[in-house]
């Protein structure tokens, strides 16, 4: 095994500090510097596909697909959000990032229209 050189791991003020960071150093020079972790997976996960979302309907897996998204009682269209689909027509609905967007642009929309109606008040 290598001895690698012991490195502090640096205080970060944001997660995209830390990213940064993670995105040009190895966790491998930082592992006496880690907290450690005890992991338990449930036995019934066998595989990663054991972890993708399913119809609740028939539990097949469900599919992908891009889709246009009007918003806002039509005033915005957001385009190629994710959505997540049964095969068999049973079930749609937005992949959890594209959920996520979406709730963050109304609720930036809806402050923009509150600090609107204070100006026009
Ligand atoms: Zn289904």
């Amino acid at each position: 095994m290598k001895n690698r050189k012991k490195q502090k791991l640096p205080t970060f003020e944001t997660r995209e500090q830390a990213a940064q960071f993670w995105d040009t150093h190895s966790s491998v020079d930082y592992l006496d510097d880690l907290d450690k972790v005890k992991l338990e997976i449930d036995p019934r996960i066998k595989s990663p596909r054991d972890l993708s979302p399913r119809c609740p309907l028939d539990q097949k897996i469900m599919l992908s697909r891009f889709i246009d998204l009007y918003t806002t009682n039509g005033h915005v269209k957001l385009e190629k959000l994710e959505e997540l689909y049964c095969r068999e027509g049973h079930y749609a609905r937005l992949a959890p990032e594209s959920e996520k967007l979406v709730r963050e642009i109304e609720l930036a929309l809806k402050r923009v229209r509150q600090k609107a109606e204070k100006i026009a008040a």
